[in-house]
């Protein structure tokens, strides 16, 4: 996806970015590259696929909530993705970003001072431990490319205040879907419905599973990784 070919699928998903924010981007994709050649962040590095797998991608979670004003956790972030792309296009949006691998939130920070971006930060820290003085704080909870939706949902789901939304980017939802509903409902939550596209260029099949929080998540979630991974819900 080349910039003309971003900024008109932006343009479908009613986003319209001016010159800054293409100048973020551009710089954030030059630190990816950069930091890339030491240390591993993504096996994706040519600019056109960067542009349509992650930060195009990252984007489309506009499809399946309001941004504007929220507070938002990325669990997982890895380079960023979605979180920090999210907080570049909205900078109303109160974001942070959780990853379990130092070397990723070392770079995360750089790019968050580089980009003068306010109301965003970078943890390092598991989900697990992070929840400890967090629960139930957020409006929005994301995750991409983490875990399978029901380990994920212990993760997330706790984090999200009553009335708020957990929303996880997958690339195939039924299966999921089916092995983890009754997780979901076991954490306060049920799943309101799932929005299903394909990326452009042929990219692969995309799911945005809309799941909202009507109940408190009991504090004895989410238990000990080797519990959720041995037990799952
Ligand atoms: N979300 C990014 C993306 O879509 O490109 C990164 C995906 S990467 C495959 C998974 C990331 O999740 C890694 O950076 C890893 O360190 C982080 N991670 C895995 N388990 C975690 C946990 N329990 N708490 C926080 N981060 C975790």
């Amino acid at each position: 996806m080349n910039k003309e070919e971003f900024i008109n699928a932006l343009k479908e998903l009613n986003i319209d970015i001016n010159d800054k924010i293409l100048n973020d981007f551009n710089t954030y994709y030059k630190m990816l590259i950069d930091y890339n050649s030491h240390t591993n962040l993504t096996r994706i590095t040519e600019e056109e696929e960067v542009y349509l797998k992650h930060f195009y991608d990252s984007l489309t979670l506009i499809k399946a909530v309001h941004l504007e004003n929220q507070s938002l956790l990325d669990i997982g972030t890895g380079a960023g993705f979605p979180g920090l792309v999210l907080k570049i296009v909205f900078p109303n949006l109160n974001v942070t970003l959780v990853d379990s691998l130092n070397k990723r939130v070392v770079f995360l920070n750089s790019v968050i001072e580089k980009l003068n971006l306010k109301n965003i930060k970078a943890v390092h820290e598991r989900a697990e431990d992070y929840i400890k003085n967090n629960r139930e704080s957020f409006d929005i909870v994301t995750s991409r490319a983490v875990a399978n939706l029901s380990t994920l949902s212990e993760l997330c789901i706790p984090f999200v205040k009553v009335g708020g939304f957990f929303i996880p980017m997958k690339a195939e939802a039924e299966t999921e879907i089916n092995n983890a509903t009754s997780a979901i409902n076991t954490l306060g939550c049920v799943i309101r419905k799932t929005i299903s596209f394909k990326l452009p260029k042929d990219a692969g099949n995309r799911s945005l599973i809309v799941i909202e929080k009507n109940n408190r998540t009991s504090v004895k979630y989410p238990r000990k990784f080797s519990e959720i991974k041995k037990k799952p819900l």
